[in-house]
C-alpha cells in the first residue's frame, strides 16, 4: 500500500515538472518573439528619424506651425509667395491688402480658407493700422510674425519729382512699415517673442538714379529695422531687412527694355531673382532657426551689391 503511494506522489512530481518545463519553454519562446518585435520597431524607428526632415525642436513638425503672421501687401508679386511659403511652413497668415480683394482673396483660397483670411488695410494710415493689428490679436489670440513688404514706386529725376511723389512713396513703403511695427510692438512685448521682417530694396542700400523718393523710403526701412533690432532684442524680439535686387513682378513690369538691361548688366549671377528667392528668406528669418539673428540687412539680389 505504502509502496503504491509512494509511486502515485512520484509519478505526480514527474508530470508537474513536465509541465513546468513546457510553460518554461513556451514563455521562452514568447519573450524570442517579442524581443524581435521590439528591435524590428526600433530599427524602423532609426530609419524614420533619420529621412524625415525635423523642425528646429526635432519633432518632425513644419517649423511655422502655431504661428499667426501678417503680410502686408500679399494680394500680388513678392507679398503673395511670401504667405504662401509661411503658410507651407505651418503659419496661419493675414493676407493684407489695400486694391483688389480678389486677388487677396485669391491667395487665401490657394493657402485654403481654414489658413488665412484677407484683411484690407491701407498701411499709410496710423489708424487703421492699429485696427487691424488690434483686430488679429483679438481674433486669433496672437501675432508672431510681421512682414512689412507692402511697397509703391513713383520714379521720376530729383529735378521734376512732386512733392506728392515723394510723401505718397515714404508714407507707404516707410511710414507703412513705422505704423504696424508701433501697433505690433506692444504685442510682441507682452510674448516676450516677435519676428519682424522689413523688405528694403537694393536701391535703398546703393541708391538708384531715378529713385530718390524710393531709395529713400527703403534707406529709411535699413535704419528703422536696426533701431528696433536694438530696442526689441532684450524681449527676445527680432527685426531685420531683406534687400531684393530685381525680381520679376508687376512692379518691375513696367520697367523699359532699356532699364531691365542696364539693371541686368549689374547682377553678378546674370538673372533677374524669383519671387520664391525672397519668400525663402523670409520664412527662414521668420522661425526659430534664425533667433539669434537680428538688427540685419541681407540682400538678395545675384550679387549686385556686395
Ligand atoms: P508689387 O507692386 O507687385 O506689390 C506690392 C503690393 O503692395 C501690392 O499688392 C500693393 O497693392 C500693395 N500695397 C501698395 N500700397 C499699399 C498700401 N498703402 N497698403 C497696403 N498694401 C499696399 O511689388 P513687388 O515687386 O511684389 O514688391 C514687394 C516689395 O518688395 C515692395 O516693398 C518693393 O518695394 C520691394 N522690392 C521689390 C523689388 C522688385 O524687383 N520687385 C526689388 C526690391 C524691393
Amino acid at each position: 500500500m505504502r509502496n503504491r503511494i509512494n509511486r502515485m506522489k512520484t509519478y505526480r512530481m514527474q508530470e508537474q515538472a513536465s509541465s513546468a518545463k513546457l510553460i518554461f519553454i513556451g514563455l521562452r519562446l514568447v519573450s524570442v518573439k517579442v524581443l524581435n518585435r521590439y528591435r524590428k520597431t526600433q530599427k524602423l524607428r532609426v530609419i524614420r528619424k533619420d529621412s524625415v526632415p525635423q523642425d528646429a525642436a526635432g519633432k518632425g513638425k513644419r517649423m511655422l506651425t502655431g504661428k499667426v503672421a501678417l503680410v502686408t501687401g500679399a494680394g500680388r508679386g513678392i507679398g503673395r509667395e511670401i504667405a504662401k511659403t509661411l503658410a507651407r511652413d505651418g503659419a496661419f497668415v493675414v493676407v493684407n491688402y489695400n486694391g483688389s480683394k480678389e486677388r487677396a482673396e485669391e491667395v487665401v483660397s490657394e493657402i485654403g480658407a481654414k489658413h488665412a483670411v484677407a484683411v484690407r488695410c491701407d498701411v499709410s494710415d496710423f489708424a487703421a493700422c492699429g485696427e487691424m493689428v488690434n483686430g488679429i490679436v483679438k481674433e486669433y489670440g496672437h501675432l508672431d510674425i510681421l512682414v512689412n513688404n507692402a511697397g509703391i514706386t513713383r520714379d521720376g529725376l530729383i529735378m521734376k519729382m512732386s512733392e506728392e511723389d515723394f510723401d505718397a512713396v515714404v508714407a507707404t513703403n516707410l511710414k507703412g512699415a513705422f505704423h504696424t511695427i508701433r501697433h505690433a510692438s506692444r504685442t510682441f512685448l507682452k510674448q516676450r517673442a516677435g519676428r519682424i521682417i522689413n523688405i528694403s530694396s537694393v536701391s535703398g542700400v546703393m541708391g538708384n538714379a531715378g529713385q530718390a523718393n524710393y531709395s529713400a523710403s527703403k534707406a529709411g526701412i535699413i535704419g528703422l529695422t536696426k533701431s528696433v533690432a536694438r530696442e526689441l532684442a532684450s524681449r527676445g524680439i527680432t527685426c531685420n531687412a531683406v534687400a531684393p535686387g530685381f525680381i520679376e513682378t508687376e512692379m518691375t513690369d513696367v520697367m523699359t527694355d532699356a532699364a531691365k538691361e542696364a539693371v541686368m548688366s549689374q547682377i553678378p549671377l546674370q538673372r533677374t531673382g524669383k519671387t520664391t528667392d525672397i519668400a525663402e528668406l523670409v520664412a527662414f528669418l521668420a522661425s526659430d532657426r534664425a533667433s539669434y539673428i537680428t538688427g540685419q540687412v541681407i540682400s538678395v539680389d545675384g550679387g549686385m551689391h556686395m
